[in-house]
């Protein structure tokens, strides 16, 4: 058979556990440590290993790549896209050199494998947008600036 337990009044109405329930919170707010930043004036330093926004690396106002295709045959999201050329002071350059930022995962493969350090991962986080994003060279080499 089923005996119940007798509980004082003080338990009947819950009133030590709400106590009990306030003292934490409040000890919280007043004493635990903040997680939060006043973003976007505050600021959160990341790595410099960490992999935001895409640039190409330019000496001389010339972009350093060489359009070998290197990087988009390692891209696993195949997110890059390079149509190669010639020119004068070039053998082989971009002519077109897109990266649609919707399908990088940014997991640095194509920073690895670029036998010209040409394309390179910033520490740039502040990417949302409210439209799909496709980088182009002339905005993946002026980041450099801005990096
Ligand atoms: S970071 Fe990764 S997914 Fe993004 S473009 Fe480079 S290789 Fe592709
Ligand atoms: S791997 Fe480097 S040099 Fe080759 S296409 Fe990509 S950015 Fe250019």
């Amino acid at each position: 058979m089923l005996v119940k337990k007798k509980k004082n009044p003080l338990q009947e109405i819950y009133l030590i556990e709400i106590l009990k329930g306030l003292f934490i919170t409040i000890k919280n707010m007043l004493f635990a440590p903040k997680v939060t930043i006043q973003y976007p004036e505050q600021r959160r330093n990341y790595s410099e290993r960490f992999r935001g926004m895409h640039y190409i690396k330019a000496t001389n106002g010339v972009e350093n790549c060489t359009a070998c295709m290197l990087c988009p045959t390692v891209c696993p999201a195949e997110c890059i896209h390079i149509e190669a050329g010639e020119r004068a002071d070039k053998e082989k350059y971009p002519v077109k050199f897109e990266i649609d930022v919707l399908r990088c995962c940014f997991c640095g493969m194509c920073e690895e494998a670029c036998p010209k350090d040409a394309i390179k991962l910033s520490t740039i986080y502040e990417m949302s947008t409210t439209h799909r994003e496709v980088y182009d060279k002339a905005f993946l080499v002026e980041q450099r600036g801005s990096k």
